[in-house]
């Protein structure tokens, strides 16, 4: 396999680009896809978190920590691209808590709303402010990350690391984000406070929704029968994002880790294809991609014992990650779901058809 030459930061920041070019000009950018459409459903992205965080309690701060970066570097771009001087917070610790809240809000409801909105990534609001305690404290409805996911706390590490990188670029200093409810574990919508990473309320709580993580990762049952599915889409670029972010935290592994993660997803979404289907075959597996969004494909077989799928508007290769580092995890997605259907293969090459942006897969008879 060739090595990763994929730049994590730019990837992601192509994506906050895109979200503030939509904004800004109060329409959309080209779709990324031009046959799909930017639309795909959670399922994939939510089982892809799913299982990294059942597979290794670590993942929720590697999350955690590449959101916080990527979303407080490019939050202090769109503020500048908005015009805001960089000493717009100047001297906030004199501040009234009046002046605060609504100076807050208005850059919230302006800016950081509608960029995350752009994503379809939920709905945010800015609740209070306590500024001699610098605490914060905002809600995030239809959260994209966890609706649909059950979990026994807090499952939202991701936008927990965003909330924080936007505060602390917005008052130009470290700030750490703590889910207090969650859409997973029952709540009306998901509630954060943001402040000090020394603030000791803080401190305990982050540590604790780090290490004290218990995430069913998805409720398979969405998918068992066409009149079940509960539709939940979201845009391209926030999957992108969300997966960049999640995959990236070790680069030096980021081709395995990321065909290993695929692999565990395929073997979920095998499962849904058994009990929705009855069994894997070539026809439900390019149904079920097809019903997701997620990708046109076809599995040839023609050149047995070899057998190339197809795939055109992969998420994994299109737009921000069009330089394919991050189509392995669709490799052991899709090896997963052919060893289920019988065939027993390895993943053996890309082939990339740049004009189209259309991938072929090939897998080769296991040795
Ligand atoms: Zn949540």
């Amino acid at each position: 396999m060739n090595q990763p030459t994929v730049n994590h930061d730019r990837a992601v920041d192509l994506v906050w680009a895109r979200s503030l070019e939509k904004i800004m000009k109060g329409e959309g950018p080209a779709a990324v896809r031009s046959q799909l459409g930017d639309e795909i459903d959670s399922f994939i992205p939510q089982v892809a978190t799913g299982v990294l965080l059942s597979a290794n309690p670590a993942f929720a701060r590697i999350l955690y920590t590449s959101a916080y970066v990527a979303a407080k570097r490019n939050s202090f771009f769109a503020m500048r691209r908005l015009g805001m001087p960089s000493d717009f917070f100047w001297k906030f610790d004199m501040w009234s808590d009046e002046k605060a809240q609504s100076t807050i809000s208005k850059v919230v409801e302006r800016l950081f709303k509608q960029l995350l909105h752009a994503g379809r990534q939920g709905l945010l609001e800015f609740l209070k402010v306590d500024v001699p305690a610098t605490r914060f404290e905002i809600a995030f409805s239809d959260c994209a990350e966890c609706h649909g996911m059950i979990a026994e706390r807090t499952a939202c590490n991701f936008h927990a690391g965003t909330f924080a990188g936007i505060f602390g670029a917005m008052l130009d200093r470290d700030l750490d984000c703590v889910e207090t409810a969650c859409i997973a574990a029952g709540a009306e919508r998901c509630t954060f406070s943001i402040g000090l990473p020394n603030n000791r309320d803080i401190a305990v709580m982050f540590d604790k929704n780090m290490t004290d993580i218990n995430v069913t990762p998805i409720p398979i049952g969405r998918l068992d029968t066409s009149s079940n599915i509960e539709r939940r889409t979201i845009d391209i670029g926030y999957y992108q994002q969300l997966l960049s972010s999640a995959i990236s935290g070790n680069l030096s592994t980021l081709e395995r880790t990321c065909f290993d993660t695929g692999t565990m997803v395929g073997n979920q979404l095998g499962e849904v294809l058994k009990s929705r289907f009855g069994g894997i075959t070539n026809e439900s597996v390019s149904a079920i991609y097809r019903e997701l969004r997620y990708l046109d494909l076809t599995i040839d077989l023609s050149s047995k014992p070899d057998i190339t799928i197809s795939t055109s508007g992969a998420p994994e290769a299109t737009g921000a990650l069009a330089d394919t580092a991050f189509v392995p995890f669709l490799a052991g997605e899709l090896q997963s779901l052919l060893n289920m259907a019988g065939h027993k293969v390895n993943f053996s090459r890309i082939e990339k058809h740049s004009e189209t942006q259309n991938v072929d897969l090939i897998f080769v008879p296991e040795v």
